[in-house]
C-alpha cells in the first residue's frame, strides 16, 4: 500500500482488480458476482437496499442491536415498508419469527438481518434463516461486515442472496472497502428496483468490472492492500483463519468466565466478546484505566448498554 499509486485506466490495473475480485469471493464463500465498492460497510448495506427494492415494498428486518436496527433507517430513507421482527440486545433473532412473518405476507420482497451483532456480541443463525427464507420468494440480505473471516457467511445453497463485508474489520486493512456479494435472483430482482441511485448503481459497477474497471475511480491503495490480505489468507486457508479467530474468542470467554463475568451475548460470535458487567464496575472507567494503565484499546457499550457492556476484539 506504501508503493507508487497504480493508475486506474492503467495496463496493469484490470489484473490485479479482477484477481482481488475473484479471490475475494473465497471470504465468503461465494460463487456469486462481487463488487468491491469504495465506501465503508454501510454503502455496502445501501447498495443492498437501492438495487434490489422499490419505493413502497414490504420487507423484514430481523434485529436485536444497534447495527441490525441500521437497515431501519436505510429503508425508510428509501420508502420502503419495515416489519419488524425485533429481539431483546443480547438475544439472537428467532428464525420462527421470521418464518411467520413471511407466512402472514406474501408480499415480502426481502429479509435483512445482520450475522455478527457488533453491537451485543450475538451471532444470528443465519444458517436457519436461510432456510426459512428458500421456502418463500423473498431475497435474504445478511449484514457481515463484523463476521467475515471470524464466520463462514456461505452463500452457495444457503439462500443468502446478497452478503456485505467492509475492509476494516476482519480483514484487517483501513476502512473505505466495501464487497458485495450479488446472486442471479438479486440480479433478477435488481431489473425492477426503481430507488433512486447513481454511485451505488450495481449495473454500472458489472459494466465497468467486465473491462476490468470501476465506473469511476476505485479505491486503488485498498485493492492492493486487499491483494495483500487474501495472499495472507491464502497461505494460513480461510479453515483455519475461521478456526483461528473460534480458538481465540473460546479462549477469552473463558478467561471472562474465571474472573466471574459472564458474556453478554445468548449466542456469542467469535469476531467479538461482549461482557456484561456487575453493578459495582464502571464501564467507561474501567475503559479508560485499560487504556492509560496498559494502552489497551476496547470497545464500550453502545446505546443504552453504555456503561454496562465492554467489548473485546477477537478480529
Ligand atoms: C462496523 C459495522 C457496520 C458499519 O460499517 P461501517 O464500515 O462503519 O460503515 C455495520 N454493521 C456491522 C455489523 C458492523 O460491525
Amino acid at each position: 500500500m506504501s508503493g507508487p499509486i497504480v493508475y486506474h485506466r492503467g495496463p496493469d490495473f484490470p489484473d490485479l482488480l479482477t484477481g482481488v475480485v475473484e479471490d475475494a469471493k473465497g471470504l465468503f464463500p461465494t460463487d456469486d458476482e462481487l463488487f468491491l465498492l469504495s465506501s465503508s460497510g454501510t454503502g455496502g448495506m445501501e447498495a443492498a437496499v437501492v438495487n434490489t427494492l422499490s419505493p413502497g415494498d414490504r420487507v423484514v428486518v430481523a434485529q436485536a442491536g444497534s447495527f441490525g436496527a441500521r437497515w431501519n433507517d436505510i429503508c425508510a430513507a428509501y420508502d420502503i415498508d419495515v416489519i419488524a421482527v425485533d429481539e431483546e440486545w443480547g438475544q439472537a433473532v428467532d428464525p420462527d419469527e421470521i418464518a411467520s412473518a413471511l407466512s402472514r405476507d406474501p408480499d415480502i420482497k426481502a429479509v435483512f438481518t445482520t450475522q455478527s451483532e457488533t453491537s451485543t456480541g450475538v451471532l444470528h443463525d443465519i444458517e436457519a434463516i436461510g432456510q426459512v427464507v428458500l421456502r418463500h420468494d423473498a431475497l435474504l440480505i445478511v449484514d457481515g461486515i463484523s463476521s467475515v473471516c471470524a464466520h463462514r457467511l456461505d452463500t452457495r445453497g444457503t439462500g443468502v442472496d446478497i452478503a456485505i463485508t467492509g475492509s476494516q474489520k476482519g480483514l484487517g486493512l483501513p476502512p473505505g472497502l466495501a464487497a458485495i456479494t450479488f446472486s442471479e435472483r438479486a440480479l433478477v430482482a435488481s431489473r425492477n428496483a426503481t430507488c433512486p441511485k447513481f454511485y451505488l448503481d450495481l449495473e454500472k459497477y458489472r459494466e465497468a468490472l467486465a473491462e476490468g474497471r470501476g465506473p469511476s475511480t476505485l479505491p486503488v491503495t485498498l485493492i492492493s492492500g486487499l491483494r495483500a490480505a487474501l495472499d495472507l489468507i491464502r497461505e494460513e486457508g480461510m479453515d483455519r483463519v475461521w478456526d483461528r479467530h473460534a480458538r481465540q474468542a473460546g479462549a477469552v470467554r473463558e478467561a471472562i468466565r474465571s474472573i466471574d463475568l459472564s458474556c453478554f451475548a445468548q449466542n456469542p460470535s467469535n469476531a467479538l466478546t461482549a461482557v456484561a458487567l456487575p453493578e459495582s464496575i464502571d464501564g467507561v472507567e474501567l475503559m479508560a484505566r485499560l487504556r492509560r494503565s496498559y494502552g489497551a484499546v476496547i470497545g464500550g457499550g453502545l446505546a443504552h448498554l453504555r456503561g454496562r457492556v465492554i467489548r473485546i476484539s477477537n478480529l
